[in-house]
């Protein structure tokens, strides 16, 4: 029986979990958090499917292709659309309680870059009922869970993936865990953009940069997608299915500017430059009425009174666009293989070539989905590894550990971390040009070559958040770097990568 080490537990890790399971192998999968968090948790609009009348298969590929302008790869596309259905079909089959017609048909509503209602939902916490499915089902099956372990390194012997290092958070001791396939899934990096981003704290690319560091190679790592209508002050997503109801985007005279319907990358550019010239912008969702937004999109209402203050029922939510999703990850192939033997990476930090320049709502939940459990089923069978010794990399992590835990930090890295997500908000952002890039290289170099100045100041070995968020703050550093030179060296203005100066 192969055994199958899965980093993250989000909708990616834990369809690649049922999968591995299914197909026989003996499946542990670790997270930093708990299996009910993750980004996937907090998707909204829902999942894209070609199920409706007069939707086909055909535009569901044509429509994704158009979104990624020519950096998407036709055959990773077919691939994941061509399944769509059966996905949803299976989701349904597992229990997740999607929004029904009045016939009893699934019901679809349509997001931007769609040409068909074609998103299935479960009102707007579409998200969250599908992860906490797959974590019921992960649990009936028996796939074993081990959370609050943050990953530190890969094992890999003779560029074959064997297993990873691990901080037991509630310890504080470093543990290794072998296996014969280790299948990464461990999501995005947005939270690079700090205080301007959608994502939770977590998203902070841990296992791209593990990955990296191990030898495999990453791929478009400039692409972040700004999505166009997060909260003013909070940057909390208002999901785009609010646009798809027949939201307006208005500028401070009340005029709208865009077609609300086009890819987040176009509303994204429209609303920006409207703000360049001094305009705020507000969402305006007031005519849809209180039936219709209590039924369809109450999650949303409750998320502006609560961070906004302002009840969309009666008037325009003030927006901003902010960093909601990373293209760019670890390069894999169709199935899902990285460069590295038995180490899969599958999900937002993964880049499949399915979004290209620029994802279309919907296609992330189904990315993982499909492509999870091709990821599950290819690492079950996988064969045995060879029995490695961790021994050397364990005594290596722990005095690394014991050094930082000696050392007095000479400057805040919170601070640090929070002045890098805002200088990557105005100078890597929905615009950028060589000058800003550079400066923002510059900022990112220096500040990894003082790292040695950085450190925790909470000592307790036991459940130590201040560690955590420093070994974040590290692998961020590491992302910052990764994404500016990708911006400063692509000189291609396509899709979420717009050079202003080209
Ligand atoms: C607010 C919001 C709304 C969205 N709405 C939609 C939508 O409607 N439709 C759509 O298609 N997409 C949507 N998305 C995007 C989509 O939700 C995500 O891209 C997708 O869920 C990512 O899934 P994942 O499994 O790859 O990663 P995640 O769900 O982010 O899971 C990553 C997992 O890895 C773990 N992890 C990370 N680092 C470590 C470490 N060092 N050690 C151990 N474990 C680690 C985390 O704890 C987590 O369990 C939305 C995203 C956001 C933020």
């Amino acid at each position: 029986m192969a055994k199958v080490l899965i980093i993250g537990a989000g909708g990616a890790a834990l369809s690649a979990a049922i999968a591995a399971k299914q197909n026989g192998a003996d499946v542990t999968v670790v997270t930093k958090e708990y299996p009910t968090r993750s980004q996937t948790c907090m998707a909204q609009g829902g999942i894209n499917a070609a199920i409706g009348d007069g939707d086909s298969v055909e535009s569901h590929i044509a429509d994704t292709l158009k979104s990624a302008k020519g950096l998407a790869d036709e055959k990773a596309v077919t691939l994941m659309c061509s399944k769509a259905p059966d996905a949803i079909a299976w989701l349904d089959s597992i229990g997740v309680p999607f929004s029904r017609t009045e016939d009893g048909h699934i019901a679809q509503r349509r997001l931007g870059g769609a040409s068909h209602p074609r998103a299935c939902y479960a009102q707007d916490y579409t998200g969250l009922k599908i992860l906490h499915t797959l974590y019921d089902y992960a649990n009936k099956l028996g796939i074993e869970f081990a959370n609050e372990r943050f990953l530190l390194e890969l094992l890999v012997e003779n560029n074959r993936a064997c297993g990873a290092i691990f901080l037991n958070i509630k310890t504080g001791k470093v543990e290794a865990m072998t296996a014969d396939s280790v299948i990464l899934a461990s999501g995005g990096y947005s939270k690079l953009y700090h205080t301007h981003s959608t994502n939770s704290k977590a998203a902070t690319g841990d296992g791209i940069v593990a990955a990296a560091r191990a030898g495999a190679k990453l791929s478009n790592m400039e692409f972040i997608q700004f999505h166009p209508t997060a909260l003013k002050s909070s940057a909390i997503l208002i999901s785009e299915s609010a646009r798809g109801a027949g939201g307006k985007l208005l500028n401070s005279k009340g005029e709208r500017f865009v077609d609300e319907l086009k890819p987040r990358d176009e509303v994204s550019l429209a609303i920006y430059k409207e703000m360049r010239k001094g305009e705020e912008i507000f969402l305006d969702i007031t005519h849809l009425g209180e039936t219709f937004i209590e039924e369809e999109l109450p999650q949303e209402r409750k998320l502006a009174l609560l961070y906004e203050g302002v009840d969309p029922l009666k008037e325009p939510l003030p927006i901003k666009p902010a960093a909601h999703y990373t293209m760019g990850g670890i390069a894999v192939d169709l199935e899902m293989r990285s460069g590295i033997e038995s180490l899969y990476a599958v999900g937002e930090c993964s880049e499949s070539r399915v979004h290209g320049a620029n994802r279309l709502g919907g296609n992330s939940l189904l990315e993982i989905v499909v492509f999870g459990k091709i990821a599950g089923e290819n690492a079950a069978k996988e064969p045995k590894s060879i029995q490695t010794d961790p021994t050397v990399i364990l005594e290596k992590t722990n005095a690394k550990l014991d050094e930082l835990f000696a050392k007095e930090p000479k400057e805040n890295f919170y601070e640090t971390r929070s002045k890098i997500g805002d200088l990557f908000y105005a100078k890597c952002g929905i615009e950028r040009n060589a000058k800003e890039l550079k400066e923002l290289l510059e900022v990112v170099e220096t500040t990894k070559t003082n790292l040695d100045n950085f450190g925790i100041t909470d000592k307790n070995r036991v459940s130590n958040t201040n560690l955590v968020d420093y070994f974040e703050f590290e692998n961020l550093l590491q992302i910052a770097e990764y994404v500016a030179k990708g911006a400063f060296e692509n000189k291609n203005s396509i899709g979420a990568h717009r050079r202003s100066d080209v």
